[in-house]
């Protein structure tokens, strides 16, 4: 078993889909760890997405990862990688594959619900990033 890290964004929130989209990753596998709502600052939301400083849209993903509450959660299951970004689907919704979170509850590109992480390392990064070694104890 291996641990990702989820993020539900500000538009599933707001939409109140949260529920449905817990019940979705639940339903394809993945058992939650921790979990949590928080409001990001700007330094936070920023420093999140660090590696996407360069890119022409890291300030409009800054400014909309702190429009609303958000929901990272620590999720486990078998390769959770590669798992939960098959489960969550292609970036931009209209690229996603039928049943995936995003082709079922993505806005677009940019307002797509749900954050995954992309590799193992980042996923130990990212987790540390929102969750302490206390909130984290049920992942041991
Ligand atoms: N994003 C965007 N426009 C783009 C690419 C990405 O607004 O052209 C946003 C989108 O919210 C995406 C996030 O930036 O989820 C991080 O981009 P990444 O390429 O890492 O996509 P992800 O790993 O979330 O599929
Ligand atoms: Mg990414």
């Amino acid at each position: 078993m291996s641990l990702t890290l989820a993020i539900l964004k500000p538009d599933a929130v707001g939409a109140k889909k949260a529920g449905k989209i817990l019940a979705h990753l639940e339903g394809a596998g993945f058992t939650v760890k921790a979990l949590k709502l928080v409001s990001l600052s700007k330094a936070q939301a920023g420093e999140f997405y660090a590696v996407h400083r360069e890119r022409g849209f890291y300030a409009e993903l800054v400014e909309f990862m702190t429009s609303g509450p958000v929901i990272p959660m620590v999720l486990e299951a078998n390769d959770a990688v590669a798992k939960l970004r098959s489960t969550i689907g292609a970036t931009d919704p209209a690229e996603a594959a039928p049943g995936t979170v995003r082709k079922l509850h993505a806005e677009s590109k940019g307002r797509n619900a749900i954050h995954a992480s992309d590799s193992d390392e980042n996923a130990a990064r990212e987790i540390a990033f929102f969750f302490s070694e206390f909130e984290r104890i049920a992942v041991r």
